[in-house]
């Protein structure tokens, strides 16, 4: 038996650009930053379109939905707060608009992860901020 006290998981930085991003997650919204020079969306949020290196951004509610890119599980906590977690996915995930990101899917078997496999977007509390994640569609 452990009983120790396992630490709270650490907060996203709010770098800059990126403050809207991690304030919508707050609310359960699932936005990414859009360029309105070339119309391109991206991720993750920065202060330019890694595109055209355009500043004039704005916002666009993402669908929520993409497939596993590419997915590790991992069985050896990085840091002692990820000890209740193991063994879990870490992925590359494919969004519907685009953009790869880094994520965790959540609330499934680690086993049953496989490259291509659809998820949506799900939102892990952390407290004081909520962290976009992934979880399988189930339809
Ligand atoms: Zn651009």
């Amino acid at each position: 038996m452990n009983d120790e006290t396992i630490p709270a998981k650490p907060l996203p930085k709010m770098t800059p650009g990126a403050e809207h991003y991690w304030h919508s997650a707050t609310r359960e919204q699932f936005v990414l930053p859009h360029c309105t020079a070339c119309d391109k969306v991206f991720f993750y949020p920065r202060v330019w379109c890694p595109q055209c290196l355009g500043q004039d951004l704005d916002w666009v509610h993402a669908s929520g939905h993409g497939v596993v890119y590419s997915f590790s599980v991992v069985h050896q906590a990085p840091f002692p707060a990820y000890r209740g977690d193991v063994p879990y996915v870490l992925a590359v995930i494919e969004l519907a608009e685009g953009p790869r990101m880094m994520a965790n899917v959540l609330h499934c078997d680690p086993a049953t992860v496989r490259v291509g496999m659809p998820v949506e977007v799900t939102f892990e509390d952390r407290g004081e901020i909520k962290i976009p994640q992934f979880q399988p569609v189930h339809s």
